[in-house]
């Protein structure tokens, strides 16, 4: 049942309408549930649903922006993981306490938390429904992140407690951490990479590159197969493949999309009909937009992405909803929490605008993103964009001349300052 947190609100309940909230609600009993108008608006509400990399930051971002506006944070997670280093965790290099962080800093900045999933949104009616009750909004910001699409990996859907993607950063990555320990030296791990478009196009083969580095190191007859739906590495191809010569136990193979999983043989099969045998797989499913996004009707017509205007992040399809993060599609930026980050700002600044009956600025968002070859060294492609004709387009793209471990000092300074950014 969703259940109200007494003393999350308490802490943001200085105004009428979080009192409200509290009254509604029944915040008083123990375990409220959440019915009809549970917190009626009395001013100008944004609620914002998916407190990750770009709703978190959109959410502190409006309340920066204009203070007068009420901002609610629909988030089921009560914690924060973040999902860039969390490759590392695989390696033994990081633990998952070091990228895991509260949601206190939003809460310092207004931002009123609701540890609750949202499970429909009604854009006519500009609600969102919680719960058994819902939430009024003047504007809405969706940013759900990812949903894995199980039913394209045959065998898959019923076996996702056991093959694990560890592509939302959390227990699952703390899981196949774990195996990959519990493998005997001499076994073979698998890696799976699904086709674009997926949320970070590098990230897969920095997790080749760390569990490469640990088998190299602590169970050096052991072997890393990747098998790669498609036809080369998506991204940064030229550095990961030098990275790779350090790394003889990798053995990289191009247009192998696994089309099907068995747990109990231990083996997937590709589309081209091989067989391949594991110890420990890590299968990273197909993806669309999170599923909230895909219901509210938000998707285009590929039925996985959102196509939102490239100014105001304002959905092609519903008015006064907004979509921000790895459930976008249609701007020439990649799906990571860099520019998720971005968006939520931009995003935020065009609400502010919009609610006060301002005409937003244009504002091109920018992507850094770093991968770790190994313990110690990183390397990093930065783009560039500006807004011409309405639209994002890319300026340039810049890659480091190679590995190296000032760019994974760089690295650290980065999400040291975008943590910060998004929950400080
Ligand atoms: C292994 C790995 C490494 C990565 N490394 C990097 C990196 O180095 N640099 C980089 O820039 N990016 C990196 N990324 C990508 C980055 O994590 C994502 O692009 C980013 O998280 C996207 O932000 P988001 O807000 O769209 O989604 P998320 O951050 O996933 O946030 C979505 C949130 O929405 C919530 N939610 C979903 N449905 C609902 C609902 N119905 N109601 C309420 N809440 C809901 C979820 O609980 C979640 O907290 C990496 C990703 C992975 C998997």
């Amino acid at each position: 049942m969703t259940r109200l947190t007494r003393r999350e609100f308490l802490r943001t309940s200085g105004r009428s309408a979080g009192l409200g909230l509290l009254a509604a609600a029944g915040v008083a009993g123990c375990a409220p549930a959440l019915k009809g108008d549970f917190a009626p608006k009395t001013g100008r509400r944004v609620v914002v649903i998916g407190g990750g990399w770009g709703g978190a930051t959109a959410a502190k971002y409006v309340r920066l922006g204009d203070p007068s506006i009420e901002v609610v944070l629909l988030e089921p997670n009560r914690r924060f993981v973040s999902c860039p280093f969390s490759n590392l965790v695989l390696s033994g290099v990081r633990s998952i306490d070091s990228l895991t962080f509260g949601y206190g800093g939003l809460r310092g900045h207004g931002v009123r938390i609701l540890h609750a999933s949202a499970s429909a949104v009604e854009p006519d009616a500009r609600r969102v429904r919680v719960g058994e009750g819902y939430l009024q909004y003047d504007r809405l910001i969706v940013s759900p992140g990812v949903e894995f699409q199980w039913e394209q990996v045959d065998g898959l859907a019923a076996a996702r407690d056991r093959v694990l993607h560890a592509w939302k950063a959390g227990p699952q990555t703390v899981d196949l951490a774990r195996q990959l320990e519990a493998m005997p030296d001499g076994g073979v791990f698998v890696l799976t990479v699904p086709p674009v478009a997926y949320r970070c196009p590098p990230g897969p083969y920095e997790r080749a590159c760390q569990v490469a580095f640990y088998l190299k190191t602590k169970k050096p007859r052991s072997k890393l197969l990747v098998l790669d739906a498609n036809a080369n590495v998506v991204s940064k191809a030229g550095l990961f493949r030098a990275a790779w010569k350090d790394y003889p136990n990798l053995e990289y193979r191009a247009s192998n999309k696994v089309v099907k999983v068995d747990p109990s043989t231990r083996e997937v099969t590709t589309e081209l009909g091989d067989r391949v045998k594991y110890d420990v797989v890590n299968l990273i499913p197909p993806q669309r937009a999170g599923t909230i996004a895909v219901q509210a009707d938000l998707v285009g017509a590929d039925k996985r992405w959102c196509e939102v205007n490239h100014l105001t992040y304002e959905s092609a399809k519903h008015a006064n909803v907004h979509v921000v993060g790895d459930s976008t599609i249609g701007l020439p930026v990649p799906k990571s929490g860099n520019i998720a980050n971005a968006m939520g700002k931009i995003c935020a600044v065009a609400v502010v605008h919009l609610l006060n009956g301002k005409e937003p600025p244009p504002m091109a968002p920018g992507n850094t993103c770093y991968s770790w070859v190994n313990d110690r060294e990183a390397i990093a492609v930065v783009n560039a964009y500006k807004v011409e004709g309405g639209k994002v387009v890319q300026i340039e793209q810049k890659l480091t001349p190679g590995q190296s471990a000032e760019w994974a000092q760089n690295a650290v300074g980065w999400a040291t300052g975008i943590w910060q950014d998004i929950l400080g």
